[in-house]
C-alpha cells in the first residue's frame, strides 16, 4: 500500500481507504463488517471514513467496535455531519450547535477521543460560512478534531472557505470529498484545478461507481445475488448508473483491464490515483476479498497509451 498526504497536511493516508455507507451497521452483518475493517488494516489501509448519518449512527458504532484495541496512532479516522439526525429544526445543517453536538455524539459512538478528519457533509446555505468554520476550528482547538474537511462543496464554496479561514485565522480545510470515478468526472472542470493550487486533497467516494466498475453487472442480466443492485434497500441508488451508455463503457474498459491482467476494479482505482490531487479513493466492501482485490490497485501504474485509450472510451 502506498500513502499520500491528506491535502497539504503532514498526515499520510493510504491511497485506498475504506468507507461504511450502505454497508456497515446496515446490510452487511456486524461480523463481516469487522472482518472487512480488520482485513483492510492488516494490508496497510490506514484511513477509514464514516458519517453520523450512515444508518443513523450504526455505521460509526460498528466501525468503532472494529477499531477498538488497535493503536489510535495507527489509523486515520474521518466522519461527517450535515444530514438530518432527527426531526427537529436543529437536527441538521452546519450550525455551530449541530456541528459541535454531532461531533461529540460521533466521538461517543466511535469510542475515540478525537477524529482525524471532521467533514461538512454538504454546504449549508442557511448558516453563515464563518459560523461553520469557527465551530470546526473550535473543535480543532479542543483537540476533538485534527483537521477540517468538506464534502461535495462547489469550487466557489471551497474558495470562499479558504479565504474566510485565512481572514479569520482559522485552520484551512485540508480535503474535499466528492464523487469521482470513470463514470462521474464533474470535479475535473473547476474543483481539481482549484484544489491542486490550494493544496486541498480529494478523498473521493464511490470510485467503483458502487460496483458498476467491477464488471460484475452485465447488460440485460440479473444482478448477482447479494450485490448492492440485488438488495431492495440499495438497488435504486445504484440502479440509476445502469444505463446502456455506461454498460458500453464498462465492456470496453474490461478489455483494457484484461490486457493488463488486472481486474476492472483495479483499473478503475488506478485511473483515479493517476490524479496527484487525489489523496485517497474510498472504497466500499461487503466482503474482505473485495478489500484485498481493490487494495492492490495501489501498486498499479497505467501506461500513457492505456490512459489515452481509456480517455477515448470515456469521451
Ligand atoms: P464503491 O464505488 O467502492 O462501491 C462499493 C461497493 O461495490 C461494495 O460495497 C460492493 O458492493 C461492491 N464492490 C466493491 N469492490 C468490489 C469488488 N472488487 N468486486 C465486486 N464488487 C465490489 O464505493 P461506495 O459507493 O460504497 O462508497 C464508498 C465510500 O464513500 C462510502 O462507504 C462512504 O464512506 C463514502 N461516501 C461518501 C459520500 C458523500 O456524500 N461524502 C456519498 C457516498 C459514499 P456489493 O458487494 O454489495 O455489491
Amino acid at each position: 500500500m502506498q500513502y499520500r498526504r491528506l491535502g497539504r497536511s503532514g498526515t499520510k493516508v493510504s491511497e485506498i481507504s475504506l468507507g461504511s455507507w450502505l454497508t456497515y451497521g446496515g446490510s452487511v452483518g456486524r461480523e463481516t463488517a469487522i472482518s472487512c475493517v480488520h482485513r483492510a488494516y492488516d494490508i496497510g489501509i490506514n484511513f477509514f471514513d464514516t458519517a453520523n448519518v450512515y444508518h443513523r449512527g450504526a455505521a460509526e458504532t460498528v466501525l468503532g467496535e472494529a477499531l477498538k484495541g488497535l493503536p489510535r496512532t495507527s489509523y486515520v479516522l474521518a466522519t461527517k455531519a450535515f444530514w438530518p439526525m432527527g426531526d427537529g429544526p436543529n437536527d441538521r445543517g452546519l450550525s455551530r450547535k449541530h456541528i459541535i453536538e454531532q461531533c461529540n455524539l460521533s466521538l461517543q459512538r466511535l469510542g475515540v477521543d478525537y477524529v482525524d478528519l471532521f467533514q461538512c457533509h454538504r454546504y449549508d446555505p442557511e448558516t453563515p460560512l464563518d459560523e461553520t468554520l469557527r465551530a470546526m476550528d473550535d473543535l480543532i482547538r479542543q483537540g476533538k478534531v485534527l483537521y477540517a474537511g468538506v464534502s461535495e462543496w462547489s469550487a466557489v464554496q471551497i474558495d470562499d472557505a479558504l479565504h474566510t479561514a485565512d481572514q479569520r485565522g482559522f485552520d484551512r480545510i485540508v480535503s474535499n470529498q466528492p464523487q469521482y470515478s470513470m463514470l462521474e468526472r464533474y470535479i475535473e472542470k473547476d474543483i481539481l484545478p482549484l484544489c491542486e493550487r490550494e493544496g486541498v486533497g480529494q478523498v473521493v467516494w464511490s470510485p467503483l461507481a458502487q460496483g458498476m466498475l467491477t464488471g460484475k453487472y452485465k447488460r440485460g442480466q440479473n444482478a448477482p445475488e447479494g450485490s448492492r443492485a440485488a438488495t431492495a434497500s440499495t438497488s435504486q441508488i445504484i440502479g440509476r448508473l445502469m444505463t446502456d451508455e455506461n454498460f458500453t463503457k464498462v465492456e470496453q474498459l474490461q478489455e483494457v483491464a484484461n490486457r493488463n491482467e488486472i481486474s476492472l476494479a483495479q483499473l478503475a482505482l488506478a485511473w483515479i490515483l493517476r490524479q496527484k490531487n487525489v489523496s485517497s479513493a474510498i472504497i466500499g466492501a461487503s466482503r474482505p476479498e473485495q478489500v484485498d482485490e481493490n487494495a492492490k490497485a495501489s501498486d498499479v501504474t497505467l501506461s500513457v497509451a492505456d490512459l489515452e485509450h481509456i480517455e477515448t472510451i470515456l469521451a
